[in-house]
């Protein structure tokens, strides 16, 4: 197999100075106005069954600069607001704040980053090393809805290496009780802590919604709140996810997952709700790039498939499985635990992939295709 050249996003979190800060929020608000004024021009340009491609909208650009409302425009790095351009035309969503730079945008050297229109280098606080000799081909600079300032760089990582194929198979179920189970039996729990920040959430919601009418201070003071707790929890649950997915993907040849948003996770709270769906995306998106730069197939399995309801033995489906039920018997005599049972049958569902029957219809995820490799037939589990 010939060597993947992966490139890989490595964020940090960062601690600009007063005068970073200002430049940088400059700088949003410039790619912000960019961006829009470009969506406006292609959106007319459509109307007129015309298309407007980069190169015009970076004319647009020049001549915007030109005019006395948008002089400001040429007050910041001019790479971020011709990137902004480059991702419309390819239809990407950029988020609320952030910019991006390009080589000729930045300095990257001694392990120092420094900025397009900066004198220093970004404080950053490198939680994890850059792979060895990395460097990097585009960084974003980004800042959450918490104010909280985030770098990403962009580096071809050499160190990522397909791992030698094993037999191993699993499958994951998405569960009530735990975050995961999977049919080896072995149940993950949601990451520690999280069940206080969860009623800290809850209460700063509370008081969200009591200062809903009360003065804007206040409102703001506990907005900030709930989003500070929010992205806690979100940072968490991303620690504890990528460590479950390298450790997944590491372990197994092919993990089989079910194809669904999330499945009677979580049955109130709309913050939570999104965590949990915000949460099992990112788990699925994690597996799949990662299953790409070892080499390892991810599968997922329609999301109507009876997992819970079928035996994982003698293959007795039956009408109904309330979700109170957590144990139960078969008449073959198997007594199952109800989430080790579905986690079975969507292992067994997804190694049968081929054979497409009973409404099942599997996906084999080869994001790019170079880098997954062909499977030999493999072993049920037992
Ligand atoms: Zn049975």
């Amino acid at each position: 197999m010939k060597t993947a050249h992966v490139k890989r996003a490595f964020k940090y979190r960062f601690y600009p100075t007063d005068a970073q800060a200002a430049e940088l929020s400059r700088t949003f608000g410039c790619v912000r106005k960019v961006y829009n004024l470009a969506l406006a021009a292609r959106t007319q340009a459509w109307t007129r069954q015309e298309r407007v491609n980069y190169n015009q909208t970076s004319a647009m650009l020049t001549a915007w600069k030109k005019t006395e409302e948008l002089a400001y425009l040429n007050d910041v790095s001019s790479v971020p607001l011709q990137q902004a351009l480059r991702h419309l035309q390819t239809a990407f969503t950029k988020s609320r704040k952030s910019a991006e730079y390009t080589t000729s945008a930045f300095r990257f050297r001694d392990g120092k980053l420094t900025l397009a229109k900066m004198a220093e280098p970004l404080d950053i606080a490198w939680s994890r090393p850059l792979p060895e000799g990395a460097s990097p081909s585009t960084v974003t600079v980004s800042q959450d809805a918490a104010g909280r300032w985030y770098v990403s760089l962009l580096c071809e990582d050499r160190s990522v290496q397909p791992l030698p194929a094993t037999d191993a198979a699993v499958g994951v179920d998405v569960g009530l009780d735990h975050l995961l189970t999977l049919s080896t039996g072995e149940k993950i729990s949601n990451p520690r802590h999280e069940r206080p920040d969860r009623v800290r959430l809850a209460k700063a919601q509370r008081q969200l919604a009591r200062k809903a009418k009360g003065d804007g201070a206040n409102r703001a003071k506990a907005r900030w709140k709930v989003a500070k707790v929010y992205a806690r929890i979100v940072d968490r649950r991303r620690d504890h996810l990528h460590k479950l997915t390298t450790r997944l993907v590491r372990e197994n040849q092919t993990i089989v997952i079910e194809d669904l948003a999330v499945r009677n996770m979580v049955k109130n709270g709309s913050l939570a709700r999104a965590i949990s769906d915000a949460a099992w995306s990112e788990f699925r998106s994690m597996l799949e790039y990662k299953a790409q730069w070892y080499g390892r197939e991810v599968i997922a399995i329609d999301r109507w498939f009876p997992s819970s309801k079928l035996c994982s033995v003698c293959g007795t489906l039956r009408d109904k499985m309330p979700l109170s039920v957590r144990e139960w018997t078969c008449d073959c005599g198997t007594t199952h635990d109800r989430d080790v049972n579905a986690a079975k049958n969507i292992l067994a569902v997804g190694l049968t992939a081929s054979v497409c029957g009973a409404g099942v219809r599997p996906q084999r995820s080869t994001p790019g295709g170079h880098s997954v490799m062909k499977q030999k037939p493999l072993r049920r589990e037992p």
